[in-house]
């Protein structure tokens, strides 16, 4: 089934492997695999304040680098990760990787930002989760201001379950944003009880804000709804000039999307946050 293969190719599981019960077993097995054989890495996408242009923060997306199908992007395993359970061990590689590498470029004397993590259901629902990510903070050195857990709104149907552990982890120190925005079937009841930090714009909302008049007037509600209630608002998948300008016009806080970076390596980076340094350096010996 598989057609071609690469090192830096996206190779597709096939459509059959959605199907065949066989093809998911042996995918599930390689998934375990790849937990101990410790393929999978983390790319990073910058976040970027929209007023000032620089960076203010990076998403960390995992990536499986299958020794035969190259990368494999998440939406391709990370289905069967969570209906198998194996998320959980994906997860604890994730976000430790994800803090060791924000420690590393802290150590590189690099500006200081935040890391920000995808948290799936699985994860969420753990007893003990809040006690994981603290001796992680406490592994890496990292200090818990500088991570962000992205989690979706279905994980904040359950309100009182949801409450209990955002306060527990928010208690930490960290920060909590909400993926995804506008696409899950919950209420803005959440919003005003739950210790949320900002909103991510869904990027489906984004895609066609200039032809779509209900796509613009749904972005604009949800950045002025964001700041009415104190909360920081970032736009996913910004991919173009006329998306930037209108969430710039509509004072939309931060933005992530193709039109500045597409995730990369941890090494690139380093190497944007570099420059960013030197720009903050010289307007300091100018002034
Ligand atoms: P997400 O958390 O909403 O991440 C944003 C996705 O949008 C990323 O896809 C990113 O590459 C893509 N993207 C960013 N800018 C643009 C743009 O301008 N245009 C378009 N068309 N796309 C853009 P990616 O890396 O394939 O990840 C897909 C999803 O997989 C993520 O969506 C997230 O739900 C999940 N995921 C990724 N890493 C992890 C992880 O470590 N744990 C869990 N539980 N889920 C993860
Ligand atoms: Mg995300
Ligand atoms: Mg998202
Ligand atoms: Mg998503």
């Amino acid at each position: 089934k598989v057609k071609e293969s690469g090192k830096n190719n996206c190779l597709l599981y096939s459509e059959e492997w959605d199907n065949s019960s066989l093809e998911r077993l042996k995918l599930q097995h390689d998934l375990k695999q790849a937990v101990q054989k410790g393929e999978f890495i983390l790319h990073y996408q910058p976040q970027y304040d929209l007023s000032s242009g620089s960076i203010v923060g990076v998403e960390a997306l995992v990536r499986w680098q299958h020794p035969v199908r190259g990368l494999v992007p998440p939406s391709h395993f990370i289905p069967l990760a969570e209906e198998s359970g194996m998320i959980v061990q994906i997860g604890d590689w994730v976000l430790e990787e994800a803090c060791r590498q924000n420690k590393a470029w802290q150590d590189e004397e690099l500006p200081f930002i935040p890391v920000s993590v995808n948290l799936s259901i699985r994860q969420f629902l753990q007893q003990n989760l809040t006690e994981k990510v603290a001796h992680i903070l406490a592994r890496t050195g990292l200090e818990a201001r500088y991570l962000d857990l992205e989690i979706t709104e279905s994980m904040t149907m359950d309100v009182n379950h949801a409450s209990i552990c955002l306060l527990e982890l928010t208690k930490l120190g960290l920060n909590i944003s909400i993926d995804d925005f506008g696409t899950g079937y919950s209420s803005f009841h959440y919003l005003k009880k739950l210790p949320i930090g900002r909103l991510k714009i869904d990027r489906s909302f984004v895609r066609d804000i200039e032809q779509d008049p209900g796509d613009a007037a749904i972005v604009a509600a949800i950045i002025s709804m964001a700041h009415n209630l104190n909360l920081q608002v970032i736009a996913e998948g910004v991919e173009n000039e006329a998306q930037m300008h209108f969430l710039q016009k509509h004072q939309c806080d931060e933005m992530q999307g193709f039109i500045w970076s597409a995730p990369v390596e941890g090494s690139r980076i380093a190497e944007m946050l570099k420059s960013v340094a030197a720009v903050e350096y010289k307007k300091q010996e100018l002034s």
